[in-house]
């Protein structure tokens, strides 16, 4: 029969960021340490403490999720695909082919 065993077993610690509207990753690190710095003062038995966090990775024009299409290109903004152009450009020495908005009539 089957059988589950809990194993690992941690305490997570949240920072309070309710009352925070798109806080700075430094501020929000920050907070993280103070609290660590409060628990390691405060209490015993603790093996180790860590911060951690998700990683998500955005185009810093628009903001949307970075994503690259199958000729590795990306797909968000026009302004992400201008910046690629202009690293192609640049690293193969080849003169710019400009495939941005202006000259793309839909
Ligand atoms: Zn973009």
């Amino acid at each position: 029969m089957k059988k589950t065993k809990r194993e690992n077993m941690r305490v997570v610690v949240e920072p309070d960021m309710r009352y925070m509207c798109n806080p700075k990753e430094e501020y929000v690190k920050n907070i993280c340490e103070t609290i660590k710095q409060q628990i390691t003062r405060h209490a015993d038995e603790i093996g180790d403490i860590y911060i951690e966090w998700d990683t998500l990775v955005e185009c810093e024009y628009c903001g949307w999720g970075w994503e690259l299409d199958g000729e590795g290109i990306p797909v968000c903004c026009n302004k992400a695909i201008e910046e690629w152009e202009k690293e192609i450009c640049d690293s193969t020495g080849e003169e710019c082919r400009k495939v941005s908005t202006e000259e793309t009539n839909y």
